[in-house]
């Protein structure tokens, strides 16, 4: 980084090179002095304001990629807005039923081929058999879809289209297992769903060690403990409180508990670190399996969320490269942020762009973590055999792509 001198020396030529980027970028930074934020420490800013000034000497694409990383992600609303400045509106959102959505229910849903604002459709057409079944306010159930669509950030993986592409998955087994009857009653399945589109709530493109080492806030409220999987329960809690959003309103106190008791655990059971956990108490819920037993029925809709999460590579070959390659990305990102900040570096997500690690990447996860997982669940969910099915060609796929070369 230089001695002092220098420093000094580059802050007066970086004034006059600045460009209206770089410009935007700096008051940004002095923005966030002022504010005295207490998201963003002192020391971060000053390494923020020292990286600056030192990248004025370094050749123009790591710069500018460099600046790109700035706006995008440390300025990003992690660290503006994420303690309780969501984004809500009390408006009504009038969202029509689609045309066509029957397709809503179909395995390979093209998720990444629709907009927003089409997902939004499809996703209120999800939640329609609910709505007539516990009186469910439809504008309430507009508003809690709109607002969680506007409140996923547009990363390359945790965006809302990931939410949407989990709770449709679900959805669809759904549809092939008679709405899961042989496990959950129909407020489960409510849960299970509303817990899948808000899974990922605000997502900030990292992962819990990446918070934990940089010592966010959240880290700190959650105590270093499933921070970022407590977070988006908490937050889709949070807008489930809301009276424009209580999609519960017609519930009785006792059954608003029971939905906030079976979303809450759904949600945490999608940290990776809980994998090996939560495989193996659905395994022992499935021995004697009881629908009347709400400690079956919350291993059962973890399971099932956590399947649906990590769930890309049930999909056809295209669909799921495109998500690998989206968090592949997200990976990246993330190394080369941890890097910049000087904290350790999550060497297992530093993947790059070379195929060969790439394919290593894919086979290594499907053969350690979602064959096994998928597998399981298969056991005791027969109808999701097309999905295990579409696994094992995906990794055939990849192993193709590597006799190739
Ligand atoms: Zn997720």
């Amino acid at each position: 980084m230089g001695c002092t001198a220098s420093r000094t020396k580059m802050r007066v030529a970086a004034v006059k090179t600045q460009t209206p980027q770089e410009r935007a970028v700096m008051e940004k930074i002095e923005q966030l002095a002022n504010q005295n934020t207490e998201l963003v420490s002192p020391q971060e800013l000053e390494l923020i304001r020292q990286t600056f000034f030192s990248l004025q000497e370094i050749d123009e694409t790591r710069r500018n990629k460099w600046l790109e990383a700035i706006q995008d992600d440390i300025l990003s609303p992690l660290y503006f807005s994420v303690q309780g400045e969501l984004k809500y509106s009390n408006e009504h959102p009038f969202i029509p039923i689609h045309e066509k959505v029957e397709e809503a229910g179909i395995k390979d849903f093209p998720t990444l081929g629709k907009t927003k604002e089409e997902l939004r459709e499809y996703a209120l057409y999800i939640y329609n058999d609910f709505i007539s079944a516990f009186n469910i306010d439809i504008l309430k159930i507009q508003r809690l879809i709109f607002a969680i669509s506007e409140n996923y950030q547009n990363n390359p993986f945790h965006n809302f289209h990931h939410g949407f592409c989990v709770t449709q998955m679900l959805y669809a087994i759904g549809v092939k297992t008679n709405k899961y009857s042989d496990f959950l009653e129909s407020k489960d399945h409510l849960a299970l769903l509303v817990s899948a589109i808000g899974h990922d709530l605000n997502h900030p493109g990292v992962t819990n060690a990446f918070m934990i080492n940089s010592r966010h806030s959240l880290a700190i409220r959650y105590n270093d403990t499933s921070v970022l999987e407590n977070y988006h329960a908490a937050t889709l809690i949070n807008f489930l409180e809301l009276s424009g959003c209580d999609i519960f309103s017609g519930f009785s106190p006792a059954e608003k508990v029971y939905m906030r008791k079976q979303i809450i655990p759904a949600i945490l059971a999608t940290d990776m670190a809980k994998h090996g956990q939560v495989m193996e108490t659905f395994r022992n819920s499935m021995e004697h399996y009881n629908k009347e037993n709400s400690d079956h029925k919350q291993a059962f809709m973890g399971m099932a969320l956590h399947c649906a999460d990590v769930g890309n590579p049930t999909l056809r070959f295209d669909f799921a490269t495109v998500w690998s390659l989206r968090v592949i990305k997200e990976f990246n990102q993330q190394v080369w942020q941890e890097e910049q900040r000087g904290i350790p570096v999550s060497e297992f997500l530093r993947i790059g762009n070379d195929i060969k690690k790439i394919k290593q990447n894919q086979v290594g996860f499907i053969d350690i973590f979602i064959l096994p997982l998928w597998r399981l669940f298969y056991s005791f969910v027969p109808q999701v055999v097309d999905y295990v099915e579409a696994i094992e060609n995906n990794r055939r796929q990849w192993e193709l792509i590597e006799k190739l070369e």
